[in-house]
């Protein structure tokens, strides 16, 4: 795919800012006065709200469209707004939206994301389509798909972060890892970081802004409202213009390399010593591994089941604790336990169960539902 830049001539960092609802025309025009100072390239407001319980406001409609149009007239900037189905889509062309997105949980959708691809068919119209809610890589390629298949060329894309249950420092979790293999399989694609979704508190986003530009995302999408915290939706993420211009003013750029020799020199080393890291880590895990094949075979001569709830539990306990003392994230080393007993468990099932269970073939295409 051959993607055009949404904001031309490959603009960086692009600065996508407004509230996250059109509330009232004043307060879509206090938002865009104030922001106006601080450049940014599309001013954003939700017109159609997907709330995940009813009764919350879910947006205020059409009317929101007149007010994104004064904007327009008033201050200069491009306007955008999240579009969820086809209607959404005629009315945004008709007020003249600048650019639409589409949002996480519409993405999810092929339909809905095939109906808003068709109503689009044939308009030059740029559209950034965020990762849907769960952390599934080829859904949100495919709604890319879909739109670049109906002839659009203006195509981007948002990493707004992921669902998740639990403990986390993050409203919606990001998977840095996701977007960066997004950037490498698309080099034409602008993938912009949307902070404000992802952190869902306003404390951790200018840290969370600095990650996404050393991370080399094309730009950010911060909500932004002149009374954050009277928001009528997600006000515990929303800062005011002014905060959004200092943040913004604050962050660093990186370059993306160096010839300096002594830059090189100290990089070099350094990667030298993680590559033996990396080979001794691998080594290590081979070795548990085989020692969990041992246990497997102890456990199967004496017919006693794989999962022991007790020793696991006391095993990542104090794998936490030693985690937590050595500076790993609660994050991360979740993240290292869960594979780590995964990995021990199927090898133990290959042991236990070698020869006793008969297996169907699988279909030649593993995932038929793709
Ligand atoms: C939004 O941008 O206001 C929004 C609803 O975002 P998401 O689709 O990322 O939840
Ligand atoms: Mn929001």
């Amino acid at each position: 795919m051959q993607f055009q830049p949404v904001f031309p001539p490959h603009k960086r960092p692009i600065l996508i800012a407004g509230p996250c609802s059109a509330e009232t025309e004043e307060q879509v025009l206090t938002t865009a006065h104030g922001l106006k100072g601080f450049q940014p390239d599309l001013f954003r407001a939700g017109i159609w709200k997907p709330r995940t319980r009813p009764g919350a406001f879910e947006g205020i409609g059409v009317p929101g469209l007149a007010w994104l149009r004064r904007v327009k007239e008033e201050t200069g900037m491009k306007t955008t707004t999240e579009v969820a189905n086809a209607q959404h889509v005629y009315e945004c062309l008709k007020y003249g939206v600048d650019v639409l997105w589409i949002g996480a949980r519409t993405t999810v959708n092929p339909f809905s994301v095939q109906e808003i691809a068709d109503a689009l068919a044939g308009t030059d119209m740029p559209v950034i389509v965020k990762n849907p809610v769960n952390p599934d890589y080829k859904l949100w390629v495919g709604a890319i798909e879909r739109l670049y298949k109906v002839g659009l060329r203006r195509i981007a894309a948002i990493h707004r972060g992921f669902s998740t249950y639990g403990d986390s420092k993050y409203r919606n979790v990001p998977r840095w890892q996701m977007a960066i293999d997004l950037m490498e399989e698309f080099p034409g694609l602008e993938v912009i970081c949307d902070i404000s979704h992802i952190c869902g508190r306003r404390d951790i986003l200018a840290e969370t802004a600095q990650k996404a530009y050393d991370l080399n995302f094309n730009g950010l999408m911060v909500e932004v409202h002149p009374t954050p915290d009277t928001a009528w939706s997600d006000a515990a993420q929303q800062i005011t213009p002014e905060q959004f211009g200092q943040m913004t003013g604050a962050l660093i750029q990186r370059k993306a390399t160096s010839d300096d020799p002594d830059y090189q020199l100290k990089i070099e080393n350094f990667r030298q010593q993680i590559d033996e890291f990396d080979e001794e880590i691998i080594h290590l895990i081979a070795q548990r591994m085989q020692m969990v094949r041992e246990i497997g075979y102890v456990k199967k001569d004496k017919n006693i089941a794989i999962f022991q709830p007790e020793r696991w539990r006391a095993l990542a306990d104090a794998c936490r604790r030693r985690a937590e003392k050595n500076e790993l994230s609660r994050e991360f080393i979740s993240l290292f336990l869960e594979a780590i007993h995964q990995e021990g468990i199927n090898q133990q099932e290959k042991v236990m169960n070698d020869g006793i269970v008969t297996t169907i073939a699988p279909a030649g295409d593993l995932w038929i539902n793709d």
